[in-house]
């Protein structure tokens, strides 16, 4: 049944087959032992076009104490959240009496910098680990799941919200109508809210399948979301497009008649509508491009192997896992993969058990190929291991299709 808005759920969009946990870790005592595989099997509601998952998995499974993905470790995630922080401050005009709630707020990286401003500001995270990190910096932080119950209980000890914000969580929640209701109960009269989540269009175009994985219950068009917020009684009234994530949406909500609805929301739902977003056939034709890329990501492998050449990974991102698992890549392709994240370093990719080093492996092993798993971070990747060139070594994409960068 269709999360949105409950049709009968009929057409595929991709099967990418069974996948464990993409944000799980294997430890070396779990190496020995079996691991739970799901299906991820995306489908496209042919009544509101939402592509989506079903809840295969919990998220109380997913974002469980031990989540391992801590923001404040992409640095340019961080300047993102710093400039968004400038913007609304500024533009939105916040001021130190009013409350600004953060959805996900994960490690603090972003309502850091409203403490700086001396703007309160409190972070809800499920998660504990992240969340206990945030508390550390300074950021208050409650421990729990967004929706209804948690948006009444806050609104009663907090009052309402100026600003509430959701990065990447909108995709993550299975009950999206509960959410977006809390989001509904908890913000002011005079309020806004903003939410970014990747773009389904630009998940299309450049083929990013791999972003497609157990924590992500729902693929947004405009088109869609906006559905889902009206009928909540809040408007969209601006949207501006992102390269974060490769290539996402930011949605501005309020109640009716608080802000003016920008000549960019309509403008972007008719180029949704003149790509064929509201036309079932432009979804059906999305699987045979995913198992395309995964045949030429393979063939490259395979003839990089057939001429001896060592091949290992960039990063861990739980695409990175949807990618290895779905193209069956293990050891026999990539000696190993590393990330800059402690948590993850010393253990092993989940599904394809690779091992996860420190960054500084490569400048010791000097492989000739670097595959960068999170591509959306390619620049940065590519600049902090720029002295893989000193001894030819090359960096490799996986997404849109296969390519070694020069
Ligand atoms: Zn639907």
């Amino acid at each position: 049944m269709c999360r949105s808005c409950g049709a009968a759920l009929r057409q595929t969009f991709v099967d990418l087959g069974m996948s464990p946990l993409c944000q799980t870790q294997i430890t070396r005592d779990q190496l020995n032992q079996m691991e739970r595989f799901f299906p991820l099997h995306t489908y496209v509601c042919s009544e509101c076009f939402l592509v989506q998952l079903q809840e295969y998995v919990s998220p109380d499974e997913i974002f469980s104490a031990d989540y391992p993905y801590y923001s404040s470790y992409s640095t340019s995630w961080v300047a993102h959240a710093r400039r968004y922080v400038e913007h609304v401050h500024h533009d939105f005009e916040i001021g130190p009496n009013d409350l600004v709630v953060e959805i996900a707020s994960n490690d603090g990286y972003l309502l850091q910098h409203f403490v700086e401003r001396k703007i309160r500001c409190l972070g809800v995270e499920p998660a504990q680990g992240v969340a206990e990190a945030a508390r550390q910096k300074g950021i208050r932080t409650i421990t729990r799941f967004f929706g209804t119950q948690t948006a009444k209980d806050l609104r009663a000890a907090e009052g309402p919200a100026r600003l509430v914000l959701g990065n990447n969580v909108l995709a993550h929640v299975p009950n999206v109508n509960d959410f977006v209701g809390g989001v509904e109960l908890i913000l002011d009269e005079r309020g806004f809210a903003t939410f970014e989540f990747p773009h389904l269009m630009r998940l299309v175009e450049s083929n990013q399948f791999d972003t497609i994985y157990h924590e992500h219950f729902s693929y947004f068009s405009l088109l869609a979301v906006r559905r889902i917020f009206e009928n909540h009684g809040l408007c969209v009234f601006d949207v501006r497009e992102l390269e974060t994530h490769g290539g996402s949406i930011r949605l501005y909500v309020c109640r009716p008649g608080v802000y003016e609805v920008h000549a960019r929301v309509p403008a972007l739902e008719r180029r949704e509508r003149d790509a064929g977003y509201a036309d079932l056939a432009t979804y059906v034709d999305f699987a045979e491009r995913v198992r395309e890329t995964k045949r030429r990501l393979l063939s490259f492998l395979v003839q990089a192997k057939d001429t001896g050449k060592r091949v290992v990974g960039y990063g861990a991102p739980g695409k990175g896992n949807t990618l290895l698992n779905y193209c069956g890549i293990r050891e026999d392709f990539i000696d190993y993969t590393v990330d800059l994240n402690p948590h993850k370093q010393g253990t092993y990719t989940p599904g394809t058990r690779i091992p996860i080093h420190d960054p500084s492996r490569i400048f010791e092993t000097r492989p000739d190929y670097v595959l960068i798993l999170p591509w959306n971070l390619a620049k940065e990747i590519t600049q902090q291991m720029s002295r893989i060139r000193e001894w030819g070594g090359r960096f490799v994409i996986p997404i849109p299709e296969v390519r070694v960068l020069d």
